[in-house]
């Protein structure tokens, strides 16, 4: 196993020491690969403790084959796919990826009504037909527990009406999914399931988190919140 990390380290696009000042059992290296997928180029990321290598796979958006390869090369051990909310970009992948690993696929509530127009969606934008979508196998509740992390969810609807971020407050990362992108982008709301209002309100909850959080959005590049809050304030 040992043998592995310094591939592994070498392949990964962050990686995140423990802090130094709790005790060796509190410690954790949490491994982030982000792997860019399909046409509308979502991020899909593989959040891995380095220990264990179980993996919590968020936003497999398409290209299984690349997805399930950067798992065999990198030999982690997948356990669970989330997914941030229910447009098809980001979830393309989980139908083949729930068979290749036989891992459960969860989702909010709120969000399954989206994936009635799984199928259409990705013909109208992606042009292909992508087959039945995938059964949701557990809604998602407050926190879901990966390895020996707990992840909380954070409940931010507006670009879809069950969208959530997952925030891990010990190493301070956000996954944030369409809710915010870097350089104050945020999720298109010209849909008729969609809520400016909601979305505002759910953009100020996630500017109440520190200030270093280090944002990973479900599509572009990482920011953090304290550089969001700046962008966010010049457009008011
Ligand atoms: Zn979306």
């Amino acid at each position: 196993m040992v043998s592995h990390l310094p591939l592994l380290r070498a392949l990964t696009y962050e990686v995140i020491i423990g802090f130094k000042n709790q005790k060796v059992y509190n410690q954790f290296v949490l491994m982030v690969e982000k792997v860019v997928v399909g046409q509308l180029a979502t991020n899909c990321y593989l959040v891995t403790d380095d220990k264990s290598r179980e993996t919590l796979v968020i936003d497999p958006g398409d290209d299984a084959e690349l997805i399930i390869n950067r798992v065999r090369d990198l030999e982690l051990k997948p356990k669970q796919i989330v997914v941030t909310h229910g447009h098809f970009d980001h979830l393309l992948a989980v139908n083949e990826l729930k068979t290749a690993f036989e891992i459960p696929f969860l989702l909010s509530r709120k969000d399954e009504v989206m994936l009635v127009w799984f199928r259409k969606s990705t013909q109208h934008f992606v042009g292909f037909d992508p087959g039945p979508a995938p059964i949701v196998d557990a809604y998602l509740r407050r926190k879901i527990q990966v390895f020996d992390i707990k992840f909380k969810i954070i409940e931010t609807p507006g670009h879809t009406p069950g969208g959530i971020c997952l925030y891990l407050k010990e190493k301070n990362i956000l996954f944030s999914g369409d809710t915010i992108f870097a350089e104050g982008a945020v999720g298109r709301t010209d849909y008729p399931y969609c809520n400016k209002n909601d979305l505002s309100e759910s953009i100020k909850k996630l500017m109440r988190l520190p200030d270093d959080t280090l944002v990973y959005p479900g599509h572009g590049e990482e920011t953090t919140i304290g550089q969001e809050k700046m962008f966010h304030r010049m457009q008011k």
